[in-house]
């Protein structure tokens, strides 16, 4: 939608017959569900975004800021998290006393720190040398460490369950919090500051507001067209082919598909080898239960994470991407008590994760999937209000890691490549492909990374990347700069 308003002349080549990818809607019967993300944070992103193209999201979308946002349970204790400070500190100190001055400290360090490290996540990183830019030096003590971020947690919190409670946003990194770098313990901050959001109808509305703007603007979007491979005349990618056969030439190419994969399998005489490409690390998977229930739990809430028992266990069978826990930490999403227009009036549509083992040691959930959806069920049961579940589920669709495989996504690791230090800023597959001529990237596995607000702003990027192509200068909407001021002062 960025190009298609700065006039160029785009077509979206999309193999589904819906927009969204991971964030597309997945309609059963009467039940609407999204797919993958359920979580918008850092919304100034998406308003810059749409600001870009002289819109306003809320023109498209109707926004429910959630507050309170997610309760987090660990067996008999539960917390209920809040974009309110004072409110967030008082539920702190009720459920782990002592701890609310933690969490105040914790809120008055990361406000600086989001405003050091966030300008160095709107540039891209062709060249080493980019790495002398004012704003990454200045950046550098919170980005080149090897602490992670329960390092950075452990500074603050005494309780590990409270660390968790500042950990679970890396889900959208699917990184255990234990490897996962210690720069991205601004993600629950910026939750916690700016809080999250629900989309009427579902976050997958905001995929479908994006392709309206794109036709709007003169775009085109072909659905059920599915590109087969880049062809291409020297360094440049000419033209693609479709799996039926047509070919259509371009000036520029913009793959959003998820890169390891296409990396693996469209890119023709660049193709990559599996081989090469399981060298590198990858983020977990997700077993995904949605459940159309004939019944509404007014009193459950609409976020609801429970963490496993054993949590180290749970965190290191993934980590270790060999064995699926039978002691799961799960995520229970319960839109319905906010938004009627998911499910029939007196019904409810439930979304179940399970972060789990990616594919790259194969597990056979053909023959597991249901025993271990009936399991969660029975946890769900077992430690929710839901007593009555089993009786109401009028639908149940499963999407296993070995199901994401299938959706073209390598080892079915749905948050992208692995957010390392050796996979990220420079080291990340560029915005602008390394050894083409016109070859960009956009999405989850080039910079920034996976999550919403990330992969839009990697569309700024690379959109800025392909005018300068053309010798034009593009002067960023900015929201972020003045947000993030008012909070670090
Ligand atoms: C279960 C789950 C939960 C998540 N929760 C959150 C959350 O709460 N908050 C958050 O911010 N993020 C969340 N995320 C992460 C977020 O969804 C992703 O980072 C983001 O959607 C990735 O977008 P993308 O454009 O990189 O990839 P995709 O959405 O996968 O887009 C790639 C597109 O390319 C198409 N395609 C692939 N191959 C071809 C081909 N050969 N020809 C034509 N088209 C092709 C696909 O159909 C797809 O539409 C979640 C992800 C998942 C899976």
């Amino acid at each position: 939608m960025l190009l298609a308003h700065r006039g160029y002349d785009v077509t979206i080549l999309e193999k589904n017959d819906v927009p969204g990818g991971r964030n597309r809607n997945l309609q059963d019967g009467p039940y609407s569900h999204d797919t993958g993300p359920t979580f918008l944070h850092q919304k100034f992103t998406l308003d810059e975004v749409f600001a870009e193209t002289g819109r306003k999201p809320e023109d498209y979308l109707d926004f429910v800021k959630l507050d309170p946002m997610t309760r987090l349970t660990w067996g008999n204790l539960s917390l209920e998290t809040s974009c309110n400070r004072q409110q967030m500190a008082a539920n702190i100190e009720k459920a782990f006393p002592g701890e609310a001055e933690n969490f105040l400290r914790f809120m008055d360090d990361h406000a600086p720190k989001l405003k050091t490290i966030f300008p160095c996540l709107l540039k891209s990183y062709h060249s080493l040398s980019s790495y002398l830019d004012p704003n990454l030096i200045r950046a550098l003590p919170y980005v080149a460490t090897t602490k992670s971020v329960m390092d950075v947690l452990s500074n603050y919190f005494k309780d590990d369950r409270l660390k968790l409670a500042f950990t679970f946003q890396a889900k959208y990194l699917g990184m255990s919090p234990w490897n996962c770098p210690a720069l991205f313990s601004i993600l629950s901050y910026i939750e916690y500051e700016h809080g999250i959001f629900h989309v009427q109808g579902g976050l997958c509305k905001i995929s479908e507001a994006m392709a309206k703007v794109v036709e709007e603007e003169g775009g085109t979007i072909r659905y059920g067209a599915e590109v087969e491979e880049i062809c291409y005349q020297g360094k440049r990618a000419a033209k693609v082919r479709l799996t039926n056969g047509e070919q259509l030439a371009c000036d520029q190419l913009i793959v959003n598909a998820d890169y390891a994969h296409a990396r693996t399998t469209i890119f023709g005489k660049h193709k990559q080898s599996d081989e090469a490409m399981r060298r590198k690390k990858f983020s977990c998977s997700t077993f995904m239960l949605y459940l159309g229930v004939d019944k509404l739990y007014r009193e459950q809430p609409h976020h609801h994470v429970i963490f496993a028992e054993d949590y180290h266990r749970n965190l290191a069978d993934i980590q270790g991407e060999r064995v699926v826990s039978e002691d799961m930490s799960f995520y229970i999403r319960n839109s319905s008590v906010t938004d009627p227009t998911v499910a029939p009036e007196g019904h409810s549509q439930l979304y179940v994760l399970v972060p789990t083992i990616n594919t790259r040691h194969g597990h056979d959930w053909e023959t597991t999937r249901e025993a271990y959806a009936d399991k969660i069920i029975d946890k769900i049961v077992a430690s929710t209000g839901m007593k009555d579940l089993k009786e109401h589920i009028v639908t149940r669709k499963i999407i296993t890691p070995t199901g994401w495989e299938n959706e073209n996504i390598f080892l079915g690791a749905t948050f992208n490549l692995a957010h390392t230090l050796s996979q990220m800023l420079h080291f990340r597959p560029q915005n602008k492909l390394k050894g083409f001529d016109n070859l960009f990237l956009v999405g989850g596995g080039t910079h920034p990374g996976s999550g919403l607000p990330t992969i839009y702003e990697s569309a700024r990027i690379t959109s800025n990347l392909i005018d300068q192509t053309y010798g034009e200068q593009h002067t960023p909407v900015d929201f972020a700069s003045s947000i993030l001021e008012k909070t670090a002062s």
